[in-house]
């Protein structure tokens, strides 16, 4: 038998049918019309903001990276919540403003962006990070022809990198940024051509649950930040420290010391040089903000069994939800949090490996675990799952028809 992930607190210790946001999940199954659905519980997104707020070092900006979970009533709630938010396409930008957001407060990242793309963000008056010399002199084009004076930080490749984070977007050669060294040139660029120019961005990796690791990151942005600063005789408005907050999904996985991180930052923000007093720092968060408010349901069809091995089958799958198969962010499959929604707590009477119904191996939601007894009908649920879930997963794949989505909060739900 194989372990599963933690279960999040807000559902571990239930008994019976498991209630997301107060609600139980066959009323919420009701009220998406269909399995297999995602809900996310906002009021556990607010707890996580509030969290973050208490442990990190007033005056931080705290921004939603939307790409984690671009559901609109999702980004409607962080836009409320937090201080700005981050693109990574023009198809996001695109929902951000459909959402209402304030364009003052939410900036673009992304290697390969389109000419389109950037017009959008400049006409929107988004802050473009840029992510090369050549994007750079096409951002300016763009802004000179629509005559308005353009928003744009400087995407920093560091030197160092996130250490143990799950995937690395800093230190070496990489596709995100501009190298550290030839940052300077591209910002005296940018203020001759007459930009706003707004500052630095150094993002250097995700799902990182080192505490430790994450306070080395920040600590030496900051004084990369001041370096560049000096080095270009301005100081930057805003510097964006990223991110990396991890969640845990798998047996070994332990939660972040997110209290721990803010009293580092907080340390190393009272201590910053001079030349970046005035700065606004912020951090963009997706993934430890919604990640763990977020379930997906699923209904068994069959249960068979294979050589004496029980395979529960359900009509959810990898075509929903490429990371909990393990296709996503991870080197070999451990099985996420998941239980058998309407049996809670209930002690195990079978081990089973659950599937969906795609005809591919890879198409598990769980290997060779400890589950009470299931039958045909039961719901199936896996925890960790409000980022990186329906809209990081191959939806057209087999055909199928799409999961649905819904938000609860406060037993108030929202399709
Ligand atoms: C993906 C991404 C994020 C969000 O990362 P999480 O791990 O979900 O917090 C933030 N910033 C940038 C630039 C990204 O590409």
């Amino acid at each position: 038998m194989k372990p599963i992930g933690p279960i999040p607190p807000a559902f571990a210790g239930q008994q019976g049918e498991l209630a997301i946001g107060g609600v139980s999940v066959s009323e919420l199954a009701e009220k998406a019309g269909q399995t297999p659905f995602y809900v996310y519980d906002l009021a556990l997104a607010s707890a996580q903001v509030a969290r973050f707020r208490t442990a990190m070092p007033d005056g931080l900006h705290l921004h939603y990276a939307v790409k984690a979970n671009p559901y609109p009533a999702v980004i409607q709630h962080f836009m409320e919540l937090t201080d700005g938010l981050d693109m990574a396409s023009g198809g996001e930008l695109a929902v951000v403003r459909d959402c209402g957001a304030d364009m003052a407060h939410v900036s673009f990242a992304g290697p390969g962006k389109r000419d389109g793309e950037l017009e959008l963000a400049i006409s929107l008056g988004a802050t473009v990070n840029l992510e090369s010399e050549t994007e750079a002199e096409r951002a300016l084009a763009i802004a000179g022809k629509l005559a308005i004076t353009p928003k744009l930080a400087v995407r920093v490749n560091p030197d160092f990198e996130l250490k143990g984070s799950g995937m690395s977007m800093g230190g070496g050669a990489k596709p995100f940024g501009v190298d550290q060294e030839r940052v300077p040139a591209l910002v005296w660029r940018l203020l001759d051509a007459g930009a706003d120019w707004r500052g630095f961005h150094i993002y250097s990796g995700s799902q990182s649950l080192d505490a430790e690791a994450i306070a080395q990151s920040q600590e030496a942005s900051i004084a990369l930040a001041a370096d560049l600063a000096e080095t270009i005789g301005e100081a930057p408005k805003t510097v964006n420290l990223g991110g990396g907050f991890g969640i845990p999904y798998t047996a070994n996985d332990t939660p972040l010391d997110v209290e721990q991180v803010g009293e580092r930052l907080g340390a190393a923000l009272a201590g910053r040089e001079d030349i970046l007093a005035d700065t606004q720092f912020m951090i963009e968060l997706g993934r430890w903000l919604i990640g763990e408010a977020g379930v997906y349901v699923a209904r068994i069809l069959d249960r068979k069994v294979s050589k004496g091995e029980l395979f529960i089958v359900t009509d959810g799958g990898m075509h929903h939800h490429l990371a909990a198969s393990g296709n996503f962010g991870m080197v070999m499959k451990r099985n996420y949090p998941v239980a058998i929604a309407l049996k809670m707590g209930a002690e195990p009477a079978e081990s089973a490996t659950i599937v969906g119904p795609l005809c591919t191996p890879l198409d598990r939601l769980a290997v060779d675990i400890a589950v009470p007894r299931a039958d045909i009908g039961d719901l199936v649920a896996v925890f960790a799952s409000g980022a990186y879930g329906l809209s990081a997963s191959p939806i057209h794949f087999l055909s199928h028809p799409n999961a649905a989505e819904i938000v609860v909060n406060e037993r108030k739900i929202t399709i």
